[in-house]
C-alpha cells in the first residue's frame, strides 16, 4: 500500500489574526505533487474556518471583508507566553481547538510523514505545538517542518526535534530537500514543473475563495522585507495556463473571490499580467478579484488601471510606507513620491474611488521619527486618500532586523510578533497617537471638501 502523508496548517498562536483570503498555497501545491506520485495525501487545515470541527467567530471582521469570502477565526484565550506580561492584549491560539484536532488525529490512519508547514516566523509556537500532539498519538511519524521559520530560524527551530527541517521557501528548493525522502518528487526540478499541476484546493470540503501565484520572486531588495531576498530570480508562469486555472476554480469551487498572492504582480506586465487582464475582460468571468500583497506602483500605467477596474479587482493595496524622499531612496527604491502620485491619478482616472484605494505606510522601523510619520500622514491626507499604518515585524537576514537594538528580540522569533515588537520597543502610545490623528485629519479633509 502506498504510503499515507499528513499535511498540516497549523493554529495561529497571537494576539490577532484574520482571516484575510489566507490560504497554505505551498502546501496544496506539495499536495497536488505528493498524489500525483501516489502518496496518500491528507490534508489539516486548523485554519480552515469552514472545517466541520471549527466553531464560530466571535469576529465576524468588516462586513465589506466578510462578502469577499474573509473573516475572523475561532479563537480561544490562552496564558501569555511569559515574554508578553506586560503586554494589554489578550494572547490566542486561533484555529480549531487543539480536543478537536487531537479527536480528528485519533480517528485517521495513522500516517508515515507529517509535514507542518508555516507563515509568519513568530508563528512557530503553532507547529512546536502540532508536533508534540503529533508525537503524543503516533511515535513512530516522521515530522518535518517547512516555511518561513524553518528557513529563517533553523538553528532555533532545531532544538524542538523535528525529524527534517526544510530551509527555503523558492519550491524548487523545498522540492529538492523533500526529494532524498520521497524519491518520486526529484524529477520537479523546474519551475514549470512545479507549476504544471493545479493546487489541491479539492482537499477542502468548502471554499469561500481561492488564491493564485502568477509568478516567484521580486526584484527589489527592501532593507525590512525577505521576500526577495528567498528566491533566486524572478520567475512568471505563461498567463494562459493563469487564466486555465482562474477558469478551473470557477467552475470547480463555485467562488466569488480570487486572491493573487505575488509579490510583483506587476513586474513585466507585458509578458504576464497585462495579457492576463486582457483575456480576463474577454473571458467576463463574474469573479472579484484581490491584491492582499500591494503592488508597485512604479508599474501601473492607465491601461493597467482600466483593465483592473473592468476585471472588477476590488482590493487595491498600495505601500508608500513613508513620504520622505532619502528614506525611500534608503529602504529600497520601490517608490517616490510622483510615482505614487501618478499611480493613483490613473487608479481615479479609471473610475475607482479614493476609499477603495488602500494605502500603506510602514510604522516601526528603526531610526524613523514622529516627524516622519505625520508627514507621510499628511501627505495622504493632502492627496485626498486615507492612510493605514502597517506594522513593521523585524524579519532575520534582512537590514532591518540587524538595525534592531534589544538582542533579546533577535534571539526568540516569538518577539518579531509586530504586536509584541510595538510594546516592546516602546512605540504604542505613539503608533495610537498617530492613529487618532489619521482619524482627526482625514475628518478635517472631508469637511473642507
Ligand atoms: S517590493 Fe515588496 S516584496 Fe519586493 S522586496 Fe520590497 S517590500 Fe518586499
Amino acid at each position: 500500500m502506498s504510503k499515507h502523508i499528513l499535511l498540516v496548517n497549523p493554529w495561529i498562536y497571537d494576539f490577532t489574526a484574520y482571516d484575510l483570503w489566507m490560504k497554505p498555497l505551498g502546501l496544496l501545491y506539495l499536495a497536488s505533487h505528493l498524489k500525483n506520485s501516489g502518496y496518500r495525501v491528507t490534508l489539516l487545515d486548523c485554519m480552515d474556518r469552514h472545517h466541520p470541527f471549527m466553531p464560530v467567530s466571535d469576529n465576524p471582521g468588516p462586513k465589506r471583508l466578510k462578502n469577499m469570502g474573509c473573516g475572523g477565526y475561532y479563537r480561544e484565550k490562552i496564558p501569555k507566553p511569559v515574554q508578553f506580561l506586560s503586554i494589554p492584549r489578550y494572547w490566542s491560539r486561533f484555529g480549531i481547538p487543539w480536543d478537536r484536532i487531537k479527536k480528528q488525529l485519533i480517528e485517521i490512519e495513522p500516517p508515515e510523514w507529517v509535514f507542518i508547514t508555516g507563515i509568519m516566523t513568530y508563528w512557530y509556537p503553532g507547529q512546536v505545538a502540532f508536533f508534540n500532539l503529533v508525537r503524543q498519538i503516533w511515535e513512530k511519524a516522521q515530522v518535518i517542518i517547512g516555511g518561513w521559520y524553518s528557513t529563517l530560524c533553523s538553528e532555533h527551530a532545531h532544538q524542538w526535534g523535528f525529524d527534517r527541517i526544510i530551509i527555503g521557501v523558492d519550491p524548487l528548493q523545498v522540492i529538492k530537500q523533500l526529494s532524498s525522502d520521497f524519491r518520486e518528487l526529484s524529477p520537479i526540478t523546474d519551475y514549470k514543473k512545479f507549476f504544471s499541476v493545479k493546487p489541491a484546493f479539492d482537499l477542502y470540503t468548502k471554499l469561500d475563495y481561492t488564491v493564485i501565484l502568477t509568478s516567484i520572486g521580486c526584484p527589489f531588495r527592501c532593507t525590512y522585507c525577505a521576500s526577495g531576498r528567498y528566491f533566486p530570480g524572478f520567475w512568471r508562469r505563461p498567463w494562459r495556463q493563469v487564466l486555465n486555472e482562474i477558469i478551473y476554480d470557477y467552475q470547480n469551487y463555485r467562488i466569488q473571490d480570487i486572491a493573487f498572492y505575488d509579490d510583483a504582480l506587476l513586474y513585466r506586465t507585458e509578458d504576464g499580467f497585462l495579457p492576463l487582464l486582457k483575456a480576463l475582460k474577454k473571458e467576463q468571468i463574474p469573479l472579484r478579484f484581490h491584491l492582499p500583497n500591494s503592488i508597485h506602483a512604479r508599474y501601473v500605467t492607465q491601461e493597467i488601471a482600466e483593465l483592473m477596474r473592468e476585471c472588477n479587482f476590488k482590493t487595491l493595496r498600495i505601500s508608500l510606507e513613508f513620504s520622505d524622499a532619502i528614506i525611500q531612496k534608503n529602504t529600497g527604491n520601490k517608490v517616490n513620491n510622483s510615482i505614487f502620485e501618478k499611480a493613483i491619478q490613473f487608479f481615479l482616472q479609471a473610475g475607482y474611488d479614493s476609499e477603495e484605494l488602500e494605502v500603506y505606510l510602514l510604522f516601526g522601523l528603526p531610526g524613523l521619527n514622529v516627524k516622519d510619520y505625520e508627514d507621510s500622514i499628511q501627505y495622504i491626507i493632502d492627496l485626498g486618500l486615507k492612510p493605514r499604518l502597517s506594522l513593521f515585524s523585524p524579519l532575520p537576514g534582512t537590514p532591518d532586523f540587524e538595525r534592531v537594538t534589544r538582542y533579546q528580540i533577535k534571539e526568540d522569533p516569538l518577539l518579531q510578533n509586530k504586536i509584541a515588537y510595538l510594546y516592546l520597543s516602546e512605540q504604542n502610545e505613539l503608533y495610537e497617537s498617530l492613529q487618532r490623528k489619521i482619524a482627526w485629519e482625514r475628518e478635517r479633509y472631508i469637511e473642507k471638501e
